[in-house]
């Protein structure tokens, strides 16, 4: 920092967009200031969940020697509950994958992540809340803390969904209901050997989790579970519109969720240790607002860079913050912090998987939301009546129980609800 509080980039929040886009910026040898509200990285931050190696490595070279992950990801699960019943359907990883997933929590994953920018060159000043930027004749030109005002030739913004610091210069609007997920997580403790037990685990192995029906049928919303070296992640993310729709309490879900036989004998005897709830934007092209003014550019939940269809968010924010800092590199060369150039940042979003994989996903989630009650509610239960029905040696002849199975599927009316389900996932996967 120079004496006259003037740097050259300034990036607000120390989340994966930030601080990625920090780093970068370090190592091109710029003079970076990296801002956030928290007492330490990562102290207020909720995620699931999973950081994926193929884009960490990409900002972290070293990460899984060194960053505190708490397990490789070895199992992917999908859990479908009825309200009594529950069928799991498991993919198991090679033991080696070079693209792997690891869970981690934030507090610990963010704090190890600012030290590394700080390792790097980065200025990193903690517990300073941004309370505007100071905007100058339609240019950002800096912030303003409760402490002093920072300046810089640019300002990239990175802090999170509500990005108050967006709205106040106009790039962003309010998000809409329709727009963003609630998100529920608790973390219950259970110690290492009795989870890597229950779980059927090994050491360092972990399994990701999504949960579909049961007390979250008919209803845009997705339970997640992960494990940790000795806790268990646990919530849930619903539409904010259909939250209110049912009128739901957010708290409420949560605990049907727990209760329920499948999950709540996973949970059995495990400490609870903490509580939480944080938005996450829906995701959608439309609603990406414009990423780069005159001295600022947006990354990360602040922009909306989220695909909520694969639960990628902290992969997407990491790329963002990264392609930014490039864009900035190449603009305090030039010497010019103009809209003009910096609209260099949105070129190559468009050209990264993120705008791609959004693109692709655009229209997906209103679709989903059309053909909720097939996916939550009769596909658990037709999986489930599949394993009761069929699996059952109860004396009753083979040929009347196919028949029975058959019967109730087709009355179920699923294969007239599945196909236009079937041809959108059709077109999708063959849309160039
Ligand atoms: C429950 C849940 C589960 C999720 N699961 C996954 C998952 O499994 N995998 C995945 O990849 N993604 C997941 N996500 C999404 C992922 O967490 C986000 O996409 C990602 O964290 C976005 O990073 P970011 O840096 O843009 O914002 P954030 O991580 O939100 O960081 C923003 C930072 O800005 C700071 N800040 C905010 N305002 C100010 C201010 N005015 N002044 C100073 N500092 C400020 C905050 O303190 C914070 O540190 C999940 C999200 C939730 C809520």
């Amino acid at each position: 920092m120079e004496n006259n509080n003037k740097t050259e980039v300034i990036v607000i929040g120390a989340g994966p967009a930030g601080v990625s886009a920090a780093i970068t910026l370090a190592r091109a040898g710029k003079k970076v200031l990296l801002v956030d509200r928290s007492d330490n990285a990562g102290d207020k931050n909720i995620f699931g969940g999973c950081i994926y190696e193929h884009q960490t490595k990409d900002i972290f070279y070293n990460f899984k020697e060194e960053a505190p992950v708490e397990r490789i990801v070895t199992e992917e699960k999908i859990i479908m509950l009825t309200d009594e019943e529950s069928a799991e359907f498991t993919y198991k990883h090679p033991i080696s994958n070079d693209n792997a997933s690891y869970t981690v929590l934030r507090r610990k994953w963010d704090k190890w992540c600012v030290e590394q920018a700080v390792k790097e060159g980065v200025c990193f000043a903690p517990k300073t809340l941004v309370k505007e930027l100071i905007y100058e004749n339609g240019t950002v030109k800096g912030i303003k803390t409760q402490f002093e005002d920072y300046y810089a030739n640019i300002v990239i913004v990175a802090d999170g969904v509500n990005s108050l610091l967006a709205k106040q210069i106009g790039l962003r609007k309010r998000l809409e209901n329709k727009n963003v997920t609630l998100n529920v997580k608790e973390v219950y403790r259970l110690p290492k050997q009795r989870l890597e037990d229950r779980f059927n685990l090994n050491e360092n192995e972990g399994i990701a989790a999504k949960i579909l029906g049961g007390p979250l049928k008919n209803m845009f919303a997705m339970g997640f579970l992960y494990t940790n070296k000795d806790t268990i992640s646990i919530g849930y993310g619903a539409s904010l519109d259909e939250l209110i729709k049912h009128k739901i309490k957010p708290y409420d879900l949560m605990e049907k969720l727990k209760e329920h036989p499948s999950i709540s004998k996973l949970l059995k005897d495990a400490e609870f240790i903490e509580y939480g709830a944080h938005m996450i934007p829906e995701g959608s092209l439309e609603s990406i607002p414009k990423v780069y003014d005159n001295g600022v550019m947006i990354a990360g939940d602040a922009a909306g860079l989220v695909n909520n269809i694969h639960f990628e968010g902290t992969n997407l924010a990491m790329l963002s913050g990264k392609l930014a800092a490039e864009t900035a590199v190449f603009a305090l060369e030039k010497g010019d912090y103009s809209a003009c150039v910096l609209s260099k940042y949105y070129k190559k979003l468009k050209n990264s998987i993120i705008i791609k994989d959004l693109h692709t996903h655009n229209n997906t989630i209103e679709f989903l939301k059309k053909h909720i009650n097939t996916i939550t509610s009769l596909y658990p239960e037709l999986s489930c009546k599949f394993f009761s029905i069929l699996s059952c040696a109860d004396g009753m002849p083979k040929q009347q129980k196919y028949n029975k199975f058959f019967t109730e599927t087709l009355k179920s009316g699923v294969i007239k609800k599945s196909i236009p389900i079937g041809i959108f996932a059709m077109e999708k996967c063959l849309k160039k």
